[in-house]
């Protein structure tokens, strides 16, 4: 998948946020939300009620239920364990003392000061996942036709209590009142997922841990864990022990070793967490293309024998699995065979990818392979290789999901297509009836920067494309917000990538499409955003903004003036250099179907050149290292100064952007 990174550029959406709050204050976008702030005196502690997801019908009654230390969480049988992940996640912050009982019901008493989670099968049109809530003065009821339902409204619950519920410490001083209403809920997808790549960088098994919570508050369930690539084998296997010995680790330009992998008790461990929050984890394990690390491991599974090594830089490497070679298959299904014993989810993701053929033309195998099966040429020889292990999935009873290059070549009407490059794909495989997930890099890869990929951009995607049938769009599953590690490296990068834009996507995959409603989102995000403060959720904020803060627009770049074999650009910038010191220069794309790399930037002191930054910036709706620094050590009088750069359009020549400076003392 592309994976590119940039910078981030949150002033002007917070701008609106404030803004749009303000007008909201006095607009009711959410009437609930205005009726009852009206209903309340001034000096009432109840929060505006920000639920996220939206759900589908809410209607508020008047007065509240308040939450006491001898409030009783009471629960079915069922629902047990969600009666106790409740009283869990509210602990902390209400504090000791105040422990929330879990009872069995009996009789189907509904008891007065009680938090009531009960089964009930008549809901069962709600589906799996839908619940109805009932708050009054007396109590709280969740019911749902399965347990997931029940766990949802818990999640309601919680946003519908003051914030402070979700802080990790006792909570002074707080009245916890949750506003009389009427719930019916239920989602508008099945699938609502995050793809979690933590081969490019490894993330510990708290970090997913983590993340499954943060799913669950979202009411997502699916944990996409992509768990194979070039840089890193992270799944033990016990019949192929040097994938992890091996395939786990890298040495870095620097010489140190990176790496890490699960274990399969790990592994266990975290699909027992997802689980017991509603989640389920679907591994990726790619082929035939992104198999460095495991080629490394063991070079005869490659064409030409190797060496090969795990990958240490980013991008899609030309060694691949051997299509030609008997064993590699027995190798994949070996690998399978362990996958599936760990995960048992009905489905696998195959990847299926970004694979180069060059290996494969040159090498006898395959090429013996393509004419004893009497394929066209090396794209069929994919789709071989694709459908036998959808043929081997199948008969597990699994099912495969593939990247949309898998459509490529045919299918069994068992596979799941995730759809990354645009939406093209997805469309393709709901016409051939196949089942759809969404994820194009126009919405969902939130390892992109904020200023290609707003959070208002994420929320207003809509999975189901215009130019499907009622019944063709049956077959889109739903959506996943993407993360690839390339630029990830630690927790809270990951936090600054995923949030808000998940929180955006959460109710994408939720809310029914007439509910949605981005002005109206933007207000409640205000109050989720400190619920993310709260769970130490380091979330997006403006990484861009302080250099772009006070910069001078000096120029720009235009699609007429760009040569696809370079350009030499050059700006006038004696009116912005007044004194010694250092200036940034920001070359800043705005529009066109190209980017331009900056191949160097030199500052330039009566025509003479007296300053150059070489490095390679990359400015297109992905944005990296964009920026140029020079140092005058002195302003000489009456001189003249210039900006000049060069810039290669990539692709095209239609590029157009800004060029901003800025003094830096
Ligand atoms: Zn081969």
């Amino acid at each position: 998948m592309k994976k590119e990174r940039d910078m981030i550029h949150r002033a002007m959406i917070w701008g609106f946020v404030v803004s749009f709050f303000c007008l909201l204050a006095i607009n009711h976008i959410f009437s609930a939300e205005v009726s009852m702030k009206s209903k309340n005196d001034e000096t009432s502690t109840t929060p505006i009620v920000s639920i996220i997801p939206k759900p589908a019908r809410i209607s508020f009654g008047d007065g509240f239920f308040t939450i006491k230390p001898d409030t009783i969480i009471m629960a079915d049988e069922e629902v047990q364990k969600e009666a106790e992940y409740l009283a869990g996640v509210l602990q902390p912050a209400m504090g000791l003392g105040f422990a929330l009982k879990v009872q069995l019901r009996e009789n189907m008493q509904e008891t007065n000061n009680s938090i009531i989670l009960k089964i009930d099968p008549l809901l069962n049109a709600l589906g799996d996942e839908g619940y109805k809530m009932s708050v009054s003065s007396e109590r709280v009821i969740i019911s749902g036709a399965k347990p997931a339902g029940v766990f949802y409204g818990c999640q309601t619950l919680r946003q519908m209590m003051p914030i402070e519920n979700f802080g990790d410490k006792k909570a002074e001083g707080v009245d916890w009142k949750v506003p009389c209403a009427e719930i019916e809920d239920q989602p508008r997808f099945e699938w609502r997922g995050q793809l979690f790549d933590c081969c490019r960088h490894f993330f510990s098994v708290d970090t997913v841990k983590r993340a499954i919570d943060l799913l669950a508050l979202h009411k997502m369930n699916r944990l996409h864990w992509h768990l194979t690539e070039d840089q890193g084998w992270r799944v033990e296997i016990k019949k192929y022990p040097k994938l992890t010995e091996v395939g786990a680790w890298r040495i870095e330009n620097d010489g140190s070793r990176y790496g890490g992998f699960y274990t399969q008790k790990e592994m266990r461990e975290i699909v027992e967490y997802a689980s017991a929050r509603h989640i389920m984890v679907v591994p990726e394990i790619e082929m035939p293309g992104h198999s460095t690390a495991a080629l490394a491991s063991y070079p005869h599974l490659g064409c030409t024998g190797g060496p090969y090594k795990v990958a240490n830089s980013w991008g899609v490497f030309t060694d691949v699995y051997c299509a030609g070679n008997e064993d590699v298959f027995r190798f994949i299904e070996d690998v399978l065979t362990e996958v599936l014993d760990i995960f048992h989810s009905p489905y696998i993701h195959i990847g299926g990818d970004e694979c180069p053929k060059d290996a494969w033309k040159k090498c006898s195998k395959c090429q013996a392979r393509i004419q004893a099966e009497n394929l066209k040429d090396e794209h069929e020889l994919q789709s071989y290789f694709i459908k036998r292990i959808d043929k081997f999935l199948t008969g597990k009873g699994r099912r495969l999901i593939g990247w949309d290059e898998i459509l490529e070549g045919g299918l069994s009407p068992n596979a799941v297509v995730q759809s990354w490059r645009g939406i093209k794909g997805g469309i393709e495989s709901a016409r051939q009836s196949h089942d759809v997930i969404m994820s194009p890099t126009t919405h969902c890869y939130l390892d992109y920067d904020y200023t290609s990929i707003s959070v208002e951009k994420s929320y207003l995607f809509e999975p189901v494309p215009s130019e499907l049938t009622e019944k063709e769009s049956r077959h889109i599953l739903g959506l996943e917000g993407n993360i690839w590690a390339e630029r990830v490296s630690n927790q809270d990068r990951l936090d600054f990538q995923l949030y808000p834009r998940l929180t955006a996507l959460s109710e994408v995959g939720w809310s029914p499409k007439a509910a949605r409603d981005w002005n109206d989102f933007d207000v409640r995000l205000n109050t989720h955003l400190k619920r993310l403060e709260l769970l130490g959720v380091k979330y997006g904020k403006d990484e861009m903004g302080p250099i772009l803060q006070d910069a001078q627009l000096l120029g720009h770049w235009s699609a007429n003036q760009m040569k696809m074999e370079g350009v030499e650009l050059e700006w006038d910038a004696t009116p912005f250099i007044k004194d010694a010191g250092k200036y940034h220069v920001i070359f800043f794309y705005k529009k066109g179907a190209s980017a331009l790399q900056i191949e160097w930037a030199a500052l330039l002191e009566n025509g003479k050149e007296i300053q150059r930054d070489t490095h390679q910036g990359w400015s297109g709706a992905v944005k990296r290292d964009i920026v140029f620094t020079f140092l005058l050590p002195e302003r000489a009088a009456g001189a003249a100064y210039a900006i000049r750069a060069f810039g290669i359009p990539q692709g095209d020549e239609d590029s157009n952007g800004d060029v901003l400076i800025k003094f830096d003392e």
